[in-house]
C-alpha cells in the first residue's frame, strides 16, 4: 500500500472513527508493554481535546507533514495532518518499514507535545525569585554580555554548554562548531548519561560506536538475550520486530535483577545482582570454551587478543559465577547453550549495562561474547544496542562532544587543521578562540560532572578556572546524579541559562533569588532536519508547523548568539541565513563534505528525502528497497553511506558483514589501532575479505601513500588528486579516496581483526570490580574498584576511597533504577503531555513484599528512602515480588519535588509539568565510569523509612 492511500484512508477513518481521549488512555493504559500494544492497533488516531474541527478544514487545505516520533531511537514515522498551519491530528506511517503502523503510548501523543499547553512561551528572566517575560532582544543582549565579561574575566572555558540528544544532526554539529568557535570543548549531551560507555566499548572493539544491526534485522535471529534491556517499555515497538522472530522459533532470555515487562515474554529468565555482569558474561563465556561452542574459524581470522579472554574467564568456574553473581549454576549454563545452540544469536543491552562505574567493560565483555560466538558480521547476530532519545546515536555522531570535533575527528591539532579548512576559517583565529592551544587539544568537561567543576577547589582541577556560566540547551538536570551537590553548584554560578521547550526542573530547583534566564526552544516539529534512529538509519523530518508563541529554533537562537558574540559569519561561512535561522539543508551539505570518517557523506537531504517520500519501497525486514526511486538503499541509509551522494552508496545496514561488497554495504572490522600489537598482527587473515573485494588479505586504512603503492591514484582526477595529496581517506575533502578505494571493493577504513584485548583501557580484557557502594563487602577485597585518579576528564576522580566505606551497615537495600513505558528521560515532556500524564501520576518505588513488610510498607502509601547523599525522597509504595528481596527499583523520569516538597510555586506560571514527583537523582551516589565517566546509576545503598 502506498504512502497517499494508507493515509487517505487513514484521514477517511479519522473524520468517522477518532479514538476519543478516554480510549486511548485505557488502550494505551492496557496495553502498556509494547507487545501487547502492538497488537491491538491500529488505536492512533485520536482525537486532541482542543484541536480544531478537522470537519471544518476545505478539502485540498489539509496537508500531511512526515516526522518522527521524538521520544525513543526507535524512529517511528508519524504522519502529521495540518490543516491551515493548525497540527490537528496525526498517522502512525503505515508504511515505514520501521515502525509499521504502530506507535506506542508516547509516539501517539506527540501532538500534545507539540502544541504543549504546559511549555515556556517566551523568553524570561529571574528577578527578586520570581520569573519576569521579557524580550528576545533583551535576552540575547543581556546574557551575551554577561558571558562575554566571564571571557574577559575568566576565558570560554568558564561555561559549559550542556546540549540535548534531542536536537536533529544539523543542531548538534552547529552546536559543536558554535561551541569551537566560542574557544571551548566544554560542551557534552545526553549520551555521556546513557551510552557513552557503549560508543567507547564497541567502537575500540569492533571500530564504529554504534549497533552492529538493526531491529528489523532481529527476524533472522534464532536466539535473542536482552541484558539490561528492557524493550517492552524503553523501546515498544522494537518489541514488534523481536516478537516476530519469536513467532518464528527464536528462543528469548532476559537478564535483569527486576523482573521486567520484556521478561515477562521470556523463555529463561536470570536475575542476577546489581553489578556483576562481567563475572555473568565470563560465566557464561566459561560453558562455551568448555563446550568448544566457541566459533573458532571466526576468531582465528577476525579477533585480536582471545587468548587473553580465555585466561580471564577460566577463573570464572560455575560454583564462583554463581556466588558473585547470584545466579544459579543450571542457569548460566541453560544461557550459554541457548545462545550457543541457536545461531544466529543476537545480544541487546541498554543502560543496565552501560550505566555502571565499569560501564565500558561491560559493554565489551558482551561485545567479546559475541566476537567468541561468531554472531558480529551476520544477519540475526550483532551487539544490538538499544540507543534512548530519538536523535542520540547522531548527536554522538556529530554533535557537542567534549573529546571529539563531528565524525569522531578527535581534538588534536590536525583534526582542528582539518574542521579550519573544511569551514572555511583560519586555523590561526580559531585557535586564538581558545584559552590556549593545550585546552584546545584537552577533552572538556562533562555534563555528568558539571557541578563538580563549581564547587572543587580550583587547584585540583585541570583547567585554569572553574565553571561560572552553564547552557542548559536540551537537557534536564534530573537525568544526572547528585542532585544536591548540583543545587549547590547552580547556586555558586555566575549565570544559569536553560533553552528548551519546557522549563525543565532546572528552573525550579536552582535555589536561586537572580541570574537564571529561561528561552523558549521549539520543538522537533517546529524545525526541519534529519534524525538517526539507534540502527543508524537516518530520516528526514518536515517541519510540521511554525514555531508556537515566541519560541526560536536551537539554530536560529545559536545564530543570534554567534551573532552577539561576533562570530556569525564564520559560523555561517558555507550556510545560507534566512530570516536569522541557518538553512537546515547547508547545514547537513556541510556535514555532508566533512564526516567522511563514518559516512555522513552521502546522505543528502535529497536523498533522506526520497526515502521518506518512499517508505513504503522498503522491505520490513532487510530494510532493502525493492523497487521505485531508492531501488538498492537501505532505508535511511543506515551510515557508513560512502562516498558523495552522487556515489550513491546504499548504506550499510549490517556492520562488519563480508558476506556483502563494500559497494552493497559489506564491511570488515576497522584498521584503526595500527597493524600490530606485542609483534602480533591486528590485521584480518588473509582468507577474511568482503565479497568482491580486490585485496584478499587484511591491510589497513588508505591514505594516498598506499593508494599510489597499489596503482589506483591514477584513477583520482586531476582535481581530486590537488585535494587528496598528502591526505588519508577520512580527511580528503575530495572524496576520491574513498571512491577509488569502494571501487576496488575494499574499505576506506582497512580490514583488521576486531579487539578482545583494548591495551590502552583500564581494563585490557574486562574483570569484575565490585560496585562502589557493594553490599558484599566480603567480596570488595577480592574484586577492588579501580584506584583513584588526579585527572579524568579534567577532574579528580574517586573510586577505592569511595568503596572503603562500609555503607552497607546503614544502608542494607541494594538500590537500582529504570524507565517507564509513559515517560521518557527527565520526563519533562512527557510529564506536560496530558494523555501521558493521565496514564501514571505518582513517583514510586518498587519493594519486595519480604522487605515491606520489614518497614510497614503499604502499596499506594508513602515511603521515604534514604540514601548515603543524605537525601530523602518521599515516594509511593509499590509492593511487588517483580523485584527480589533487598532490592528496591525506582523510575528515573520525575522530577519537580525536592525531599519532599512539591516545587510548583517555583516554575514560571502555567509551565510547571502536569506530574511531579521526587527526582530519583536527588538520591543517587557518587560513581563514575573509568573511560568515559558515565554516571553509576544502577547500582547503590539505600533504606526505607515509614513516612
Ligand atoms: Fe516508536 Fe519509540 Fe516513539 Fe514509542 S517512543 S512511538 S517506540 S519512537
Amino acid at each position: 500500500m502506498g504512502a497517499a492511500s494508507a493515509l487517505q484512508q487513514g484521514l477517511a477513518r479519522a473524520a468517522s472513527a477518532t479514538v476519543k481521549r478516554r480510549s486511548f488512555l485505557l488502550r494505551a493504559g492496557l496495553t502498556a508493554g509494547a507487545a501487547g500494544m502492538a497488537r491491538h492497533l491500529p488505536f492512533n488516531v485520536m482525537e486532541p481535546a482542543q484541536a480544531a474541527d478537522p470537519k471544518a478544514a476545505a478539502p485540498g487545505v489539509t496537508e500531511v507533514k512526515h516526522t518522527i516520533c521524538s521520544h525513543c531511537s526507535v524512529g517511528c514515522s508519524v504522519e502529521a495532518v495540518v490543516s491551515n498551519g493548525v497540527w490537528i491530528r496525526q498517522e502512525p506511517a503505515f508504511d515505514s518499514p520501521l515502525n509499521m503502523g504502530a506507535h506506542c503510548a508516547k509516539g501517539a501523543s506527540v501532538r500534545e507535545h507539540g502544541h504543549g499547553e504546559h511549555r515556556l512561551r517566551y523568553p524570561m528572566k529571574l528577578v527578586a525569585g520570581k520569573y519576569q517575560r521579557i524580550s528576545w532582544e533583551q535576552a540575547i543582549n543581556e546574557i551575551g554580555d554577561k558571558l562575554l565579561l566571564l571571557r574577559k574575566e575568566s576565558g570560554p572555558d568558564s561555561m559549559i554548554m550542556i546540549g540535548g540528544s534531542k536536537h536533529s544532526n544539523e543542531q548538534s554539529y552547529l552546536m559543536r562548531k558554535f561551541a569551537s568557535m566560542w574557544g571551548t570543548n566544554n560542551c557534552d549531551h545526553q549520551a555521556r548519561i546513557c551510552h557513552s560507555t557503549t560508543v567507547a566499548g564497541v567502537a575500540q572493539t569492533f571500530g564504529y560506536g554504534a549497533m552492529t544491526n538493526s531491529f528489523n534485522d532481529l527476524h533472522f535471529s534464532k536466539a535473542v538475550l536482552f541484558i539490561g534491556s528492557n524493550p517492552a517499555e524503553a523501546h515498544p515497538i522494537s518489541m514488534l520486530h523481536f516478537l516476530h522472530a519469536k513467532e518464528l522459533g527464536a528462543k528469548m532470555i532476559v537478564i535483569d535483577p527486576r523482573f521486567t515487562r520484556t521478561a515477562r515474554f521470556a523463555h529463561h529468565y536470570v536475575r542476577v545482582r546489581p553489578g556483576t555482569d562481567i563475572a555473568l558474561v565470563w560465566g557464561i563465556l566459561w560453558h562455551v570454551f568448555e563446550n568448544g561452542w566457541e566459533d573458532k574459524a571466526f576468531i582465528e581470522r577476525r579477533t585480536y587478543g582471545m587468548d587473553d579472554v580465555r585466561k580471564e574467564v577460566a577463573k570464572w568456574t560455575p560454583d564462583k559465577v554463581s556466588d558473585v553473581t547470584g545466579v544459579p549454576e543450571a542457569s548460566v549454563r541453560q544461557t550459554a547453550e541457548m545462545l550457543a545452540t541457536n545461531k544466529p544469536s543476537s545480544v541487546v543491552w541498554c543502560m543496565g549495562i552501560t550505566q555502571h562505574h565499569v560501564g565500558t567493560a561491560n559493554v565489551r565483555a558482551l561485545a567479546i561474547l559475541q566476537l567468541a560466538l561468531g554472531n558480529i558480521g551476520m544477519a540475526g547476530g550483532g551487539a544490538n544496542i538499544y540507543r534512548g532519545h530519538d536523535n542520540v546515536q547522531g548527536a554522538t555522531d556529530v554533535g557537542p562532544n567534549p573529546d571529539s570535533l563531528p565524525g569522531y575527528y578527535g581534538l588534536a591539532e590536525g583534526a582542528w587543521k582539518y574542521f579550519a579548512t573544511a569551514w572555511g576559517v583560519d586555523y590561526e583565529w580559531l585557535k586564538g578562540r581558545f584559552s590556549s592551544k593545550e585546552l584546545m587539544e584537552k577533552p572538556g568537561m562533562v555534563v555528568s560532572r558539571w557541578f563538580d567543576g563549581v564547587l572543587e577547589k580550583n587547584q585540583y582541577i585541570d583547567q585554569p578556572v572553574n565553571l561560572r556560566a552553564v547552557l542548559y540547551w536540551g537537557h534536564a538536570p534530573n537525568s544526572q546524579t547528585r542532585l544536591p551537590d548540583m543545587k549547590a553548584a547552580m547556586k555558586l554560578l555566575d549565570l544559569l541559562v536553560v533553552i528548551d521547550p519546557y522549563p525543565t526542573m532546572t528552573a525550579a530547583m536552582h535555589g536561586r533569588q537572580d541570574g537564571v534566564y529561561l528561552l523558549p526552544a521549539t520543538t522537533q516539529f517546529e524545525s526541519s532536519g534529519s534524525v538517526t534512529a539507534s540502527n543508524r538509519s537516518i530520516q528526514w523530518r518536515e517541519r510540521v508547523i511554525k514555531p508556537l508563541f515566541e519560541c526560536k529554533t536551537d539554530q536560529e537562537i545559536m545564530y543570534l548568539f554567534a551573532k552577539k558574540f561576533g562570530f556569525a559569519s564564520e559560523l555561517c561561512k558555507n550556510i545560507a541565513v534566512v530570516h536569522n535561522e541557518p538553512v537546515i539543508e547547508d547545514i547537513l551539505r556541510e556535514i555532508n563534505r566533512t564526516c567522511w570518517s563514518i559516512g555522513y557523506s552521502g546522505c543528502s537531504p535529497e536523498r533522506l528525502k526520497l526515502h521518506m517520500n518512499n517508505k513504503h519501497t522498503f522491505n520490513p525486514t532487510t530494510l532493502l528497497a525493492e523497487s521505485g526511486p531508492c531501488k538498492g538503499d537501505y532505508y535511511g541509509l543506515p551510515w557508513p553511506c560512502w562516498g558523495t551522494p552522487e556515489m550513491k552508496h546504499p548504506g550499510t545496514p549490517i556492520l562488519y558483514d563480508l558476506s556483502k561488497s563494500v559497494a552493497r554495504g559489506g564491511l570488515p572490522f576497522r584498521a584503526n589501532w595500527g597493524v600490530e600489537h606485542n609483534g602480533v598482527s591486528l590485521l584480518a587473515a588473509d582468507d577474511s575479505f568482503p565479497k568482491e573485494s580486490e585485496l584478499d588479505a587484511g591491510y589497513p586504512e588508505f591514505d594516498h601513500v598506499f593508494l599510489k603503492k597499489l596503482g589506483w591514484w591514477s584513477e583520482l582526477s586531476v582535481a581530486e588528486q590537488a585535494q587528496a595529496e598528502g591526505k588519508n581517506w577520512k580527511t580528503d575533502l575530495s572524496g576520491g579516496i574513498i571512491r577509488v578505494v569502494v571501487g576496488h571493493g575494499c574499505a576506506p577504513y582497512g580490514n583488521a581483526r576486531a579487539r578482545c584485548n583494548v591495551w590502552n583501557f583500564p581494563d585490557p580484557v574486562p574483570v569484575h570490580r565490585e560496585p562502589l557502594m557493594s553490599s558484599r563487602r566480603d567480596l570488595v577485597a577480592r574484586y577492588p574498584t579501580y584506584d583513584d585518579k588526579a585527572n579524568f576528564w579534567r577532574l579528580p576522580t574517586l573510586y577505592k576511597s569511595v568503596q572503603a566505606i562500609d555503607f552497607a551497615k546503614d544502608y542494607p537495600l541494594i538500590m537500582t533504577s529504570g524507565r517507564l513505558v509513559e515517560y521518557e528521560g527527565g520526563g519533562d515532556e512527557t510529564r506536560s503531555n496530558p494523555w501521558l500524564a493521565e496514564l501514571q501520576q505518582n513517583m514510586f518505588c518498587e519493594i519486595n513484599p519480604q522487605d515491606a513488610q520489614q518497614v510497614g510498607a503499604v502499596t499506594g502509601h508513602y515511603i521515604h528512602v534514604e540514601t548515603p547523599t543524605g537525601a530523602r525522597l518521599k515516594v509511593m509504595a509499590m509492593v511487588t515480588a517483580r523485584v527480589p528481596v533487598g532490592l528496591v527499583w525506582m523510575p528515573y523520569h520525575f522530577g519537580g519535588w525536592w525531599m519532599g516538597d512539591d516545587q510548583l510555586d517555583n516554575y514560571p506560571e502555567g509551565a510547571a509539568p502536569l506530574v511531579r514527583g521526587e527526582a530519583v537523582n536527588t538520591g543517587w551516589t557518587y560513581g563514575y565510569d573509568a573511560v568515559t565517566m558515565m554516571q553509576e546509576t544502577k547500582v547503590s545503598l539505600c533504606r526505607l523509612v515509614r513516612a
